[in-house]
């Protein structure tokens, strides 16, 4: 049975002595870590907290993999591709650790809680020292404080494999290294409940639970009075935010409590499972001061069959009409969407169907995969007989079709005026700085790297698929 646990104050303590300990065996001299990480937004924010800790255990990081005295890698498990790519770059690591011994290799995220996975690591992977999950990133530095007593005692060859399925695992006050300093993240629950049929989140990250509303405010006034401009709410299913705790807070008056922050920023969020986005959500949306008037609503098909096969619990007509219903709100609304295109069983009449609500929807940006199957899950045992290579054909006219509807909506923008935020360099000329609309859209344009954190006006001058550019105003 699923207990939500939030972790102790006690238990918190433990692990920052447990990083003085590490501290004590790392002192001779300088030593180095690097994270590397696959996947959602998600794992980048837990990628944060391994940093975080990883600093306070004393390690100065690096992104140089061939300085690097430890390297975790954050895995994804959502389609096999990543799965290879990641195995792949672990089992590089062996040239790391045969120029250097002394290397730890650790492997966290959601592929380590899949025990097939796991096995595989154990086997056949065996340059790496320690596989943790999602849920024991809160105490980390015991988990690596461990693997080099181990080491220590038994020379190379003693590994520590972890990875519980302790999925109600609520933990505040961990430290953090951020990415930047203009954009965050903002983790406000973790887990999900829905189990579309097609998907391993549910069984890797376990069942949704939510921080408490009084925490994860806490922590976007940090974070607004830290000078952040741009936050980002996240959660698998954050429209379900709230459920399990006694507050009585849902997620629209979630956004509201943290729009009700004074200062000049944007607060965004994702994901909203189309089914739980009511209307309420919607309007807290519209009236908000900071809200990007931008909706990542993932349709993954347009087939009423097919929903239904991948436990959607909504159908073409429901997800028109919350779509309508969002853009009666807010007619400037951004709408973004996943679609997975060969779910087994789907018939060319199926994904016309896909094709036909595309066309109908507009999305202004899509994601498109082919279908992966993942182990354990339900759609991965249901006959599926169009070849790789069928399914190819689809996912490309699909993508001809996001791509054509997303140019003619970046179009559009040319001549306006937007204000936007200068959110980082490129590293290229002539458009040295990226910026987002409100709405989330990408602009390239030319300026004062000092700008980058500012909001400026910017006029757009050109579009493509993916981006904008433009002109500071
Ligand atoms: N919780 C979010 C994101 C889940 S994973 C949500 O519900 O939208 C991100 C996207 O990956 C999904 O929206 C889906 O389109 C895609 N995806 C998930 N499992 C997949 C699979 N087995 N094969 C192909 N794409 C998949
Ligand atoms: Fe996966 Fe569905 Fe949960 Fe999203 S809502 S994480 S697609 S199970």
């Amino acid at each position: 049975m699923y207990q939500r646990r939030e972790i102790t104050t006690q238990e918190r303590i433990a692990q920052n002595q447990y990083c003085e300990q590490i501290k004590g065996l790392i002192a001779a001299r300088p030593h180095y870590a690097l994270v590397d990480t696959y996947g959602c937004q998600q794992n980048e924010s837990d990628s944060e907290i391994l940093r975080g800790w990883l600093v306070q255990c004393g390690y100065e990081l690096t992104d140089d993999a061939d300085r690097a005295d430890l390297v975790a890698v954050n895995t994804c498990a959502v389609r096999e591709h990543a799965e290879k790519r990641v195995l792949g770059n672990v089992g590089a690591l062996a040239h790391n650790k045969a120029k250097n011994p002394e290397l730890i290799v650790c492997v966290g995220g959601c592929m380590t809680q899949q025990p097939t996975v796991r096995e595989k690591i154990k086997n056949s992977y065996r340059v790496v020292d320690l596989v943790f999950g999602p849920h024991e990133v809160w105490q980390f530095p015991e988990l690596l404080l461990a693997t080099m007593e181990r080491r220590g005692r038994r020379g190379n060859r003693s590994r520590l494999i972890a990875a519980e399925p302790s999925e109600g695992v609520v933990a505040e006050g961990l430290p953090r290294q951020r990415d930047g300093r203009v954009k965050a993240w903002l983790s406000i629950m973790n887990g999900c409940d829905n189990f579309c049929s097609y998907c391993v989140v549910p069984y890797v990250r376990g069942r949704e639970r939510s921080r408490r509303p009084a925490d994860v405010i806490a922590e976007a006034r940090e974070l607004i009075a830290a000078g952040y401009k741009d936050i980002t709410l996240l959660g698998q299913n954050v429209n379900s935010y709230g459920k399990g705790l006694d507050e009585g807070v849902d997620f629209p008056d979630l956004l509201a409590s943290i729009d009700a922050i004074p200062g000049d920023y944007i607060l965004r969020f994702m994901t909203s499972h189309p089914k739980d986005a009511t209307e309420k959500l919607f309007r807290v949306m519209a009236d908000s001061e900071h809200c990007a008037h931008h909706i990542h609503l993932p349709l993954q098909s347009g087939s009423d069959r097919i929903l239904k096969e991948m436990n959607r619990h909504y159908d073409r007509a429901k997800y028109l009409e919350k779509a309508a219903l969002a853009r009666q709100y807010m007619p400037d609304l951004v709408l973004t969407t996943d679609i997975i295109v060969g779910f087994p069983g789907e018939t060319e009449v199926d994904f016309q169907d896909t094709l036909s609500l595309v066309e109908q929807v507009r999305f202004d940006a899509m994601f498109t995969f082919i279908f992966s199957p993942r182990p354990g899950t339900p759609a991965a045992g249901m006959p599926d007989p169009v070849t790789r290579a069928e399914k190819q054909v689809w996912f490309d006219e699909l993508l001809d079709a996001a791509n054509r509807i997303s140019g003619e909506k970046h179009a559009a923008y040319v001549g306006r005026t937007f204000r936007v935020l200068v959110d980082g360099e490129t590293g290229q000329t002539p458009y040295n700085l990226s910026a987002r609309t409100k709405g989330g859209r990408l602009v390239h344009l030319a300026g004062d790297p000092s700008l980058v954190g500012r909001f400026m006006d910017v006029k757009i001058t050109d579009s493509a698929t993916w981006a904008l550019f433009g002109e500071l105003a």
